[in-house]
């Protein structure tokens, strides 16, 4: 068994108009480490790319892998760049290693739109998947330079280079051991999507009752959070108000992690209160917008305490 570890670049349309149907982008540069069974290193392949789609070189994929467009006349074409990329791979049994799922896609997309549809390639695996859920623990997708920074592996090369980043991929998954988690992989997987899909879940209540404004917000219907996943009561933080009819706040199960909590009140025509609270998974963009929100409370209250 080989461990191929994969990154690439690739090229992305500079106008809507230009875009080729189901091509996002199209591979520029491939770059590859091959390991042996005990994660020695024992081959390496770099291949420059020549496109055929997006042949000029989009503004933002330039300054991120800091290419030119001169970078991109030279090389050689797809068809021949991946039959060398299949042939230094050779016949033994070996799978492709690389982080995050979009090399994947990528690699998928660009072999359709050449109808290079014989090519056969090795089972893709995402370490950064194996990564967010065996190492950090929270599922999250990290950048592969921040992860190095979290193992405090060096970083002397410069990123966005696709042989640089296989290096960077191959040295994150040995010292993090994440290769020895491939046998549970597709458990990992099945945590990552379900993860994912909470993420992407928002939970809506909706509460009428004819009372004052006050009243309906001590009552327990809005103030008990419970948990989407297992109905217990959330540990709550404080709702702080940040207009007058809108508070935040964020609550924490401590299996399902943490939610972050949107009320909005209205009074009604018919004399009556209706109050919507929306709870989805807590970003880091929420809490800190919270801890913005709670400060500026805290303030005017000082200065409440001041003035009268
Ligand atoms: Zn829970």
């Amino acid at each position: 068994m080989k461990y191929i570890f994969l990154d690439m670049e690739w090229n992305q349309a500079v106008c809507k108009e230009q875009t080729v149907n189901g091509l996002t982008g199209e591979i520029i540069r491939i770059g590859a480490l091959m390991f042996d069974e005990d994660l020695n290193e024992i081959a390496r392949h770099y291949s420059c790319v020549i496109p055929k789609f997006y042949k000029q070189m989009n503004k933002n994929v330039g300054k991120l892998t800091g290419l030119k467009n001169s970078a991109i006349t030279y090389g050689m074409s797809f068809p021949n760049a991946i039959a060398c990329f299949v042939k230094w791979i050779g016949d033994e049994e070996c799978i492709i290693l690389t982080w995050g799922s979009e090399d994947e896609k990528i690699m998928r997309s660009n072999l359709a739109a050449y109808k290079l549809t014989g090519v056969k390639l090795p089972e893709f695996y995402d370490v950064q998947r194996i990564y967010g859920n065996k190492i950090t623990k929270d599922n999250k997708q990290y950048a592969l330079t921040a992860a190095l920074g979290q193992m405090q592996l060096p970083t002397e090369l410069p990123p966005h280079n696709a042989l640089n980043d296989a290096i960077y991929t191959a040295r994150l998954a040995k010292a993090a051991g994440l290769l020895s988690y491939l046998p549970e992989y597709d458990v990992i997987s099945g945590e990552i999507e379900e993860y994912r899909r909470l993420l992407s879940e928002v939970y809506y209540l909706n509460i009428h009752e004819n009372c004052s404004r006050e009243s309906i917000l001590k009552s327990d219907k809005v103030n008990d959070c419970l948990c989407p996943v297992c109905d217990i009561k959330m540990k709550r933080q404080e709702f702080i108000f940040h207009k007058d009819n809108c508070a935040v706040s964020y609550a924490e199960c401590p299996e399902h992690g943490e939610y972050y909590i949107k009320l909005k009140i209205k009074e009604c025509p018919d004399g009556g209160v209706s109050v919507t609270r929306k709870m989805k998974i807590l970003t880091p963009q929420n809490r800190a917008f919270y801890r913005a929100k709670a400060e500026e409370a805290e303030a005017r209250k000082a200065a409440q305490l001041v003035g009268g």
